[in-house]
């Protein structure tokens, strides 16, 4: 036999293989090559038979050109920003792939001139909210907030309550974000009250605006105050107000949860929010407002440099007309339907039993509102084979539990999910 290393199909062989040329075709040569290398590798390496190489590197092969992957999000947290924040609906994702291709993105088809790009997606948002004189979308809300900062603020101060000195996440910080356009920062207040007369005295000559921003990732609770809209529309400066989550009316399930509708009828001047989290489509960030305004942020130099892609206003449109998505039907789910899915998981899995438990909106959004949920409980031990199994399922870790908390999971996916779960306990 000699050495077995001799015996590694080589590379130009291995590509023949009819699964191997079929992936070549969908995943491009170097892909393959790579994962063909990595087999070939453990073959010399003893790790499995040189005869084996090609039906490891088959197995080995990505279900896309693209290494992100699907993933089962069972954390109970709605909007999880390190799962990707939205899931999209089916609508918006269809409509992702349409725009993916050459698409009439900026090109009016009956007269064959150029046409405003986006009209669709600017259209559907301008329709959702009556009360915004002009809509414009910019690649996230820290986009719309800078662009705000420029059109209103440049060389003046933004007034804003030390109560609202938001630090979004990864050590991003809203002021940071603000004072980066060369704006600079009235505080006022303290971190717990801040009063009309605060902003008042604060408000003068270098006054670009005033802005509201909703804390959405913490609560202060105890001896707080702070300035409504109403109160905050009668200054006589420019008031923006960043809602955060994207609701565009109020919602049943958060009454807390600040939205563009209520922001704007109270006095708003402009509201800005993010796509992806409440309103449940791609990223972006969405800016409602005054028409006047609204006209000036999307002639500024800077909104070219934040200006979205079609895919994003495709998924925007589709999300806007479309069925309900993903978040909002997580947010409505009925905790004895969401039980009762529980149960019948449970019964078809060794060790696992159904619990109530607690789920989150996240992203950012409504902080100490807990939705009603049930879940999966299983043992501890299942959550890294989980996570590693295919597809990944994500839990949560509770008293030493591994909860599958289904409020996340569309019931679309509860049959691979009990796939998922029965593949790692056996
Ligand atoms: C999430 C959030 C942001 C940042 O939005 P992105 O779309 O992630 O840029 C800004 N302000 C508030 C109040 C938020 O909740």
């Amino acid at each position: 036999m000699g050495d077995p290393r001799r015996r590694v199909p080589r590379t130009d062989v291995l590509l023949t293989h009819p699964r191997l040329a079929e992936a070549e075709r969908v995943l491009g040569r170097t892909l393959v090559k790579s994962v063909i290398a990595h087999a070939q590798q453990r073959a010399r390496a003893g790790e499995i038979e040189p005869e084996q190489v090609a039906e490891h590197a088959v197995a080995a092969l990505p279900a896309t050109a693209a290494s992100l992957r699907p993933v089962i999000n069972a954390t109970g947290v709605v909007v999880h920003t390190n799962l990707g924040r939205a899931p999209l609906s089916q609508a918006a994702l269809e409509a992702v792939t349409t725009a993916g291709r050459a698409t009439d993105v900026e090109f009016d088809l009956a007269t064959g001139r150029r046409a405003k790009r986006g009209r669709g997606a600017l259209a559907a948002l301008a329709a959702e909210v009556p009360e915004a004189g002009g809509v414009h979308v910019v690649n996230n809300n820290a986009a719309a907030l800078l662009l705000t900062a420029l059109v209103l603020a440049p060389g003046k101060e933004i007034v804003i309550s030390r109560g609202e000195l938001v630090e979004i996440g990864d050590g991003f910080r809203i002021p940071e974000l603000l004072e980066s356009t060369g704006a600079r920062l009235r505080e006022v207040g303290t971190t717990n009250r801040t009063s009309l007369r605060d902003y008042t005295t604060a408000i003068g000559g270098e006054t670009g605006f005033v802005l509201k921003v909703h804390p959405s990732n913490f609560q202060v609770t105890g001896f707080t105050s702070a300035v409504g809209i109403r109160e905050l529309a009668k200054l006589d400066v420019p008031l923006v107000v960043d809602i955060g989550s994207g609701l565009l009316r109020p919602h049943p399930v958060l009454p807390g949860e600040p939205d563009a509708t209520t922001a704007l009828r109270e006095g708003a001047d402009l509201v800005t929010a993010s796509g992806d989290k409440l309103l449940g489509g791609p990223q972006a960030g969405l800016l409602l407002g005054e028409a006047g305004l609204v006209e000036r942020l999307r002639r500024h130099p800077a909104a070219r440099a934040l200006r979205v892609d079609k895919l994003t206003l495709a998924a925007l449109e589709a999300t806007l007309v479309g069925p309900p998505p993903p978040v909002e039907k997580a947010l409505t789910a009925d905790p004895a339907e969401l039980r009762a899915r529980a149960e019948r998981i449970a019964a078809r899995l060794p060790g696992a039993r159904a619990v109530d438990c607690s789920a989150a909106v996240g992203g950012g959004g409504a902080p100490g509102v807990e939705l009603p949920s049930a879940g999966v409980s299983l043992p501890e031990t299942c959550a890294a084979p989980l996570r590693t199994g295919d597809p990944p399922v994500v839990g949560r870790l509770e008293a030493g539990r591994c909860v599958l908390d289904l409020r996340t999971v569309a019931p679309e996916e509860d049959e691979l999910l009990v796939a998922a779960v029965l593949a790692c306990s056996s």
